[in-house]
Parts: structure tokens; sequence; C-alpha cells
């Protein structure tokens, strides 16, 4: 039997996981990313529910484990800087239980990417350029590398999709945008002491900062409510500037200096809070996954985890059909429901993280203010049982995933 070929477009959490499985049922797999290396800004992201099912078929949930993130308690500031509780959010959102991991974007991105590495070509600073689709496969062009063919071709390059731009056509036919901007990166050591941490909102925008004791810096995450998004250059280190500066100019609290170290940052992570919304994920034997296909939004706390579970599906469909057409529809089908109930998370209105009006706001610190009583009465599971009971909604099919490990 000849060996099948794969195109990933985008090394993050979606791409990997889909080149490990792939290559594991002996697909020949490239990994193109754009940036020069693994990218391994970011804040802590969830693996939940179904997901956990998913990285334990792989083998890889114990490394996970063993890179978990540990919250520092984090002090709930007032508008004018005044300390109203601190949070212990430890396992707040998650159930340890239930094999749930919390560590960063850039841990778990390491831990696939080396899981995957010696059986999978990653090609690094480069891009697709152009997809032509014939009866026999399609015909690549790269910025960079020399044109190739491949059987298909899967697009994990996040929101802003390459894949889908050339495949489906422009991003704003399926981009919507929630009206934030975010903003994530690594603090100049020494700013923030090990073992603080800070949440501190107005309304229509927040500065989070943690400094988790034995990492070497802290990390800030900021959003805020923007009048047009979308409209940033988001590769113009001084429109960015000029767009947070604006955002938070009347804070009272340390956002400023923060704000101000960020054209000395390696690695910014800095987009609209955006969702995508798609009829379909495939066209011929183009396909995409995770956030390409489907971003929830960081609001909905899911993306991580639907991204793992697409790429399951996606590989499992892949590897049992012959024709990647049927394998597309059928990964459309398995996914679709699951994936919009998780996409809705983040339509509802109390956010945790960012509340628009002052009255969401007050509410918001009321209700986080509870969550020390509500957690020493063994109740504050229950704070979460909406985004639970989405995260569990999808029963992962086992058909001819052969036995992978890292
Ligand atoms: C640096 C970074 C930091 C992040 N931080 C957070 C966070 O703190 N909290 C959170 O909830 N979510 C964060 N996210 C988003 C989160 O990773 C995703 O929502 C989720 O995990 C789904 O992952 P994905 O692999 O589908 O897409 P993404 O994680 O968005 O990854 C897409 C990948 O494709 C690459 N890419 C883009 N265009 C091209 C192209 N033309 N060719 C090749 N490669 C391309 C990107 O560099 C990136 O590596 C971050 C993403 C990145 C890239």
């Amino acid at each position: 039997m000849t060996t099948r070929s794969a195109l990933i477009s985008g090394a993050s959490i979606a791409g990997p996981v889909l080149a490990f499985l792939l290559s594991a049922a002996g697909w020949d797999v490239s990994v193109v990313e754009r940036a020069e290396r693994l990218r391994t800004g970011g804040y802590p992201v969830d693996i939940r529910g179904s997901a956990v099912d998913v990285v334990r078929r792989m083998g890889l949930h114990d490394q996970l484990v063993a890179r978990r993130y540990r919250h520092v308690p984090v002090q709930l500031l007032a508008p004018r800087g005044r300390r109203l509780c601190t949070l212990d959010y430890g396992d707040l959102l998650n159930d340890p239980a239930s094999g749930d991991v919390e560590l960063t974007r850039g841990a778990l991105s390491e831990v696939l990417y080396q899981a995957s590495g010696d059986r999978v070509a990653y090609v690094f600073g480069d891009s697709v350029a152009s997809l032509t689709q014939t009866a026999a496969g399609v015909d690549v062009t790269f910025d960079r590398g020399r044109p190739r063919t491949f059987d298909v071709v899967i697009g994990a390059d996040g929101i802003h999709s390459t894949v889908r731009r050339l495949a489906f056509g422009e991003e704003s036919r399926f981009v919507r945008h929630l009206g934030l901007y975010a903003a994530i990166w690594d603090l100049p050591a020494g700013m923030f002491a090990p073992g603080t941490g800070f949440l501190y909102s107005h309304a229509g925008r927040t500065a989070i900062v943690e400094h988790p004791a034995g990492e070497p810096t802290a990390r800030a995450f900021l959003a805020a409510v923007h009048p047009a998004p979308g409209t940033v250059n988001r590769y113009d280190t001084d429109e960015v500037l000029d767009t947070l500066r604006g955002a938070f100019a009347e804070d009272r609290w340390r956002t400023n200096d923060i704000i101000d170290t960020l054209p000395r940052v390696d690695d910014l992570y800095f987009d609209t809070v955006s969702q995508v919304r798609m009829d379909r994920w495939s066209s011929g034997r183009v396909a995409l996954v995770g956030d390409a296909a489907y971003a929830p939004s960081f609001l909905s706390g899911q993306g991580t985890s639907i991204a793992i579970a697409g790429a399951y599906v996606l590989a499992g469909e892949l590897i049992r059909h012959d024709r990647p057409e049927p394998a597309f529809a059928a990964y459309e089908r398995t996914l679709r429901a699951y994936v919009e109930k998780n996409q809705n998370l983040a339509l509802r209105t109390g956010s945790t993280v960012i509340s628009r009006t002052s009255g969401q706001l007050l509410r918001r610190n009321i209700k986080l203010c509870l969550v020390p009583w509500l957690q020493r009465l063994g109740l504050a599971h229950l704070l979460q049982s909406h985004v639970r009971s989405a995260a569990t909604d999808l029963s992962l099919p086992d058909h001819d995933l052969p036995a992978v490990r890292a």
C-alpha cells in the first residue's frame, strides 16, 4: 500500500496532535510553521473532558501532568487598586480527579512537538503560498521552500489561517469579533515578586499578572474592549502600544509600567478575541482543524480542548477512509455539535476575566470573593458545571487508530 501524505500548516496545538496521530499510523507528515521556531508564549490553557481521553490515548497524559501549571494566590483589586480578596484558583476550573490538566500553552506545544518530532518533518519560517487541487492531490507552493504535492492539506494555522483564505475565501466571512483585544507576554525578571498574582479590572478592561514561584518571570495578560476590532495591525508594535495605552490610560494600578515593557518582548501574543464560524470545514482535499475552523475564543476556556479533540477525530477519519472527502464529512458529523456547544460558552455574559459594564464588574467581584467560601463548602464545582457539561459532550470514536505511543 502506498504511503499517504499530509501537509499540516501550523505547529501550535491542533497541528502537532494531528501530526502525531497520522505519523503513528504510517503517514508521511510535514508540518510548516510560519514562526522561525516553536512558539512557547501564552497563558495557561486547559485540557479538559474529552480532550483528556485524547492525551491519555496518545500516552502523553503523565508528561502533561508533570508540567502542570501551579497558580499563585491572586489578589483581586478594585478599580482604585485596593485589595478586595485573595483568590486561590487552584483547581477551581478543573477536576483533577477526571484527569483535567492546566499548563501553559507553550509547555503543551513543546510536549506535543517533542512527542511527534522524530517521525514528522517540521519546517519553521515558511508558509503555504498557493494550493491547487487535482484529482491526484494538492499541489502546494511555499513562500520559501520548493513546491510539493500532498494527498491532503490541513490548516491548523489559527484564527488568521492562510489555508482557510486560500481554500475558502477571505477571513472576514468567517471571523466574528467579540469586541475585545487581548495581549499576553512575559514580563522582565524582577518586576513582580515570585509567588505574587493580581487581577485588576475596570468595566471594559482587565489586567492579570501572575509570577509562579520557580518560573523566571511574571506573565501579563491584558484584555480590553475595542470600538473597531480587527483594525489594529498586530505586527506593528507602535500600533499595539497605542491601542493598549489608550485602553488602560486611566488606570491607577501598575498597568502602564507593564505596557511600557512591551517593545522589548520576544513572543508577544496580541489579537482580537474572536470566534471562527464556518458552514463547512473542508473543501475537496483541504480541511481545517482547531482555531482555523472553529475558534471559540479564550472566553470559552475550551479552545485548546476542542482543538485537541478535533485533531483526534480528524486523524481517525483520515486513517479509516481511503479518500479524504468521506473522511472530512465524518469528521464534521462527529464534531460539530460538541464544537458549537463549546463555542456558545463564550457568548454567556458573565465572564470571569472581563466585565463590560460596572454592574457586571460588581457582580463578578462579589462572585469571585465568594469562591473561597464555596471552596470550603465543597461547592465550587457548581460555578463551572456548564463548562464541564460542554467539555465532556463528545464520545471519542475508537476506530482504526493504531496503538499510538510517543
Ligand atoms: C503564541 C500564542 C499564544 C497563545 N496564548 C493563548 C493564551 O494564553 N490563552 C488562550 O486561551 N489561547 C492562547 N492562544 C491560542 C490557543 O493556542 C488556541 O486557541 C488553541 O490552543 C487552538 O490551537 P490551534 O493549534 O488551533 O491554533 P493556534 O494556537 O492559534 O496556532 C496556530 C499556529 O499556526 C501558525 N501559523 C499562522 N499562520 C501560519 C501560516 N501562514 N503558515 C504556517 N503557520 C502559521 C501560528 O504561528 C501558530 O503556531 C495562543 C496562541 C499562540 C500562537
